[in-house]
Formats: structure tokens, sequence, C-alpha cells
């Protein structure tokens, strides 16, 4: 099977170099820097691709720009490579909570699939039980959740969102800029990938 990871939102433009994206982004930091999501799930799918890659996966990025594609865009061509050949998606985020510009303390790590019996569930249950296990006394597991998010219910392959931590909570976006939690992130992916390529 095919493996499309798509990284959320937009990166930083190379005009003016800015954030493209409105929202998605930490709380202002003592130093008056923000952490924007977008940026960072640039940074995780990178590191994901290269780790697939070199465990032999058939992986494709879904958006290699900066810019923010829209939804039905990622939609569309995430559709035309399944129909080429069999993949599911795994679409890269972190969580936010509050009004974003205090910071507030829920945390830890959630893999989202569409609503009621899906396709997706399968995956779901994989990606829930490598992270929980990978990010054991890093973060809490927050486990599968149901949400009505377009790229899930657009896709025609299975897919499931990950929302890796809460950039929300000052605790935790400096526990995701290290090299232990983004370790544990490519870990838990390529562990539930070589699960399900050998089950399904
Ligand atoms: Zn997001």
């Amino acid at each position: 099977m095919r493996i499309i990871l798509d990284a959320g939102h937009g990166g930083i433009s190379p005009f003016n170099n800015e954030y493209v994206t409105a929202g998605k982004r930490s709380p202002v930091r003592e130093d008056g820097t923000q952490f924007y999501e977008g940026v960072n799930n640039r940074i995780l799918v990178d590191r994901i691709y290269d780790a697939l890659k070199a465990n032999g996966f058939d992986v494709v990025k879904l958006v290699d720009t900066w810019k923010d594609a829209p939804l039905s865009e990622r939609v569309a061509k995430a559709n035309q490579l399944h129909k080429e050949k069999k993949s599911y998606l795994i679409s890269i985020h972190s969580d936010a909570f509050g009004n974003g510009l205090e910071w507030t303390s829920p945390k830890g790590v959630t893999v989202f699939t569409s609503k009621g019996e899906t396709k997706s569930d399968y995956l779901a249950k994989w990606f829930r039980q490598e992270l929980a296990c990978n990010f054991d006394g890093i973060t809490t597991d927050r486990g599968i959740k149901e949400a009505n998010f377009y790229i899930l219910r657009n896709t025609a392959c299975p897919a499931v969102l990950l929302e890796l931590g809460f950039h929300t909570n000052k605790q935790e976006l400096t526990l995701m800029e290290t090299e232990v939690w983004r370790e544990a992130v490519v870990k838990s992916i390529v562990d539930a990938c070589s699960i399900i390529e050998l089950q399904y």
C-alpha cells in the first residue's frame, strides 16, 4: 500500500518570510516568538517521510510546498493517488485549546477518524496503540476520537488525522520541539505502518 502524508496548514512564504495560515499558532512566548503549527507539521512530515522511505515503504507527500493548499485540492490529489494505487492517508497536526492568546492546560496525543464505523477504524487502532506506547511517560494518551473533519470525510482512501501535542500548553510545546518528542512521533508512525503493512 501507498502511504500519503499530509502536513496540515501552510508554511513560511519565501517572498516575505511570513507564516501564511491565519491562527494555527501558539500564544506569544516570553522571547516574543510564536510556534507555527503548519511549519512544525512540515518538519514532522519530512522526518516521517524519510524514515518510511528508509524502511522501504511507498510514501508520498500530499503537499510539498509552503502554500496552504485548500482542503478540496488536497482531497482531489489524495483521491487521484488512491485511484492509481491503493493508499491510506495520515494527516499531521498539533492541537489547540482556548482563545489562542493564553496558555491552557490540555495536553496529549489524539487519533481522529470520521464518525461512525468507517474504513479508517483499523488504521486508528494501530496508530493509537503505537502513540500510546511511544509517548508513555512523555504526555497523555487521549485515545481515538471521532470528528467530522473534511479531509477524513472526503478522502476515498482510509484516513486518520493525528493531533500530536497541544501547542497551546506551554510545557507541552517545549517538549514538542525536542528530539525525544519528534523521535517518538516518527517511531510511532513507522511502527504503526509496519503493523498495518503486515496485517492488511
Ligand atoms: Zn491543525
